[in-house]
């Protein structure tokens, strides 16, 4: 009954998430997450979890109240107020009939007749109201430019989860329902520490440290927000993964990743050659390698582990484990150490 009065609010899909009924569910993706930053954009957060507005559910919740009372005879209480509702004089956008056929309108989803054509009131289809829905939600997604690093500011975010991360592009799945499918890292976790998980959904969202998410705070223009770490061109994703001379160690780590893409040896200060698709190929692979390269990045842009112990090592379970503590506290790598200290028969002489 409340749908349509919430639904007014709903101007347009930016309006809709700005909802603070919406605020406990980005709150709740955002720990799932592993305490993403509150600026994590809402659209990527519904995306990367597969989750939907809350105004998607008010909408099909109107849409089944009005095909039931389409349904009663007249003689039916319900139905006589819904004939009232829709005939008195003077309506005003608080009436039920007037929100719930503007929401339809905004949307694409209204029939031509109205909602009260001369043969009866019009049942609606639940799956064609909400595909529209989903086109026009989805609209921010659409008409962007193949490559992320060409794109305006206002629409960056959108367009490099888009081009790079998205499991199924907006253009190809809207109005199937199948645009929003959740990346495999998030929906089969298991063997994943939750630190590599907590890494590759901000890495994947835009949450990272990365410059070309600080410097934008700091209001530098894109071609400014150099990598701090080679110091040669604008450090976003696909510099961290393909260009960077200071991530070698993690792609030997992680060499395997590299194989479809001429290996990890052949990263340079430009591999544009790869085209615009090569960092979704790249993240579609082994979620457990991509997760684990992408946060033995962060760790080397913080310059945690020692080179020594890592470098020239093929991945295994003891680097990995280590990493695992490096991200930790300086108490857990002791741990780690003493741990295999104590695992050297005779290390320590029986007392007296
Ligand atoms: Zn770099």
């Amino acid at each position: 009954m409340w749908g349509p009065t919430l639904l007014r609010s709903c101007s347009s899909p930016k309006k809709c998430l700005d909802l603070a009924l919406h605020r406990p569910l980005f709150l709740f993706l955002r720990r799932l997450g592993g305490n993403l930053r509150r600026s994590t954009r809402r659209e990527l957060l519904l995306r990367e979890f597969g989750a939907k507005p809350l105004a998607r559910a008010w909408l099909r919740a109107s849409v089944q109240l009005w095909n039931r009372v389409a349904a009663l005879p007249d003689t039916d209480p319900l139905a006589r107020a819904m004939c009232e509702n829709l005939s008195l004089p003077g309506r005003t956008p608080q009436f039920w009939s007037v929100g719930f056929e503007s929401f339809l309108r905004r949307i694409g989803a209204l029939p031509e007749a109205g909602l009260v054509a001369e043969e009866g009131w019009a049942v609606l289809s639940v799956d064609k109201v909400l595909a529209a829905f989903d086109e026009w939600f989805a609209q921010g997604f659409q008409g962007l430019p193949d490559d992320p690093r060409q794109a305006s500011s206002s629409a960056v975010s959108l367009c490099t989860y888009e081009r790079w991360f998205a499991v199924t592009p907006v253009e190809e799945g809207c109005g199937t329902g199948d645009w929003s499918a959740v990346p495999g890292y998030m929906s089969h976790t298991a063997g994943i520490p939750a630190r590599h998980v907590r890494s590759l959904a901000a890495f994947r969202l835009g949450a990272h440290h990365l410059e070309v998410a600080t410097g934008r705070w700091a209001g530098r223009p894109r071609p400014q927000r150099v990598c701090a770490l080679c110091d040669c061109g604008v450090g976003d994703e696909f510099h961290m993964v393909f260009e960077c001379a200071a991530q070698a160690v993690p792609r030997q780590m992680h060499a395997p990743l590299f194989a479809q893409f001429g290996g990890w040896e052949a990263a340079s200060s430009d591999r544009s050659d790869l085209g615009a698709d090569a960092l979704r190929h790249f993240v579609a692979q082994d979620a457990r390698l991509v997760a684990s390269f992408v946060h033995a990045c962060e760790l080397r842009a913080s310059a945690e582990p020692p080179d020594e112990v890592v470098f020239g090592d093929p991945l295994s379970e003891t680097t990995d484990e280590f990493l695992e503590c490096a991200d930790d506290d300086v108490s857990d790598v002791i741990s780690f150490a003493l741990d295999a200290v104590l695992d050297v028969p005779g290390f320590f002489p029986c007392p007296p």
